[in-house]
């Protein structure tokens, strides 16, 4: 597999569209992150990404492990990515 992350590019949505985020307001997301005391959003605009829950379930526990996805918020996302390439990343060095 090749180690060089592709950059996906988004279409640029026609006409002047200033991205101004109002002052004050935190950003609003619709998908939470579903680590427990998490409450950060977890959609992919934000960085998050969607899981599988019995992976999840080996780096958090008290998780309901099981099947199907849950979505977690980018940082939870790392988190996880990081336990689950931690001994494979080793093999490169
Ligand atoms: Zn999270």
């Amino acid at each position: 597999m090749s180690n060089r992350p592709k950059r996906r590019r988004l279409p640029k949505p026609k006409g002047p569209r200033p991205k101004k985020r109002e002052p004050g307001k935190p950003i609003e997301g619709e998908q939470e992150c579903q680590i427990p005391s998490c409450k950060n959003f977890a959609d992919k605009s934000l960085g998050g990404r969607a899981i599988s829950r019995d992976s999840a379930g080996e780096v958090w526990s008290g998780l309901n492990v099981g099947k199907g996805r849950i979505r977690v918020c980018r940082t939870h996302y790392k988190e996880w990515k990081k336990e689950r390439t931690d001994d494979h990343d080793r093999d490169y060095w």
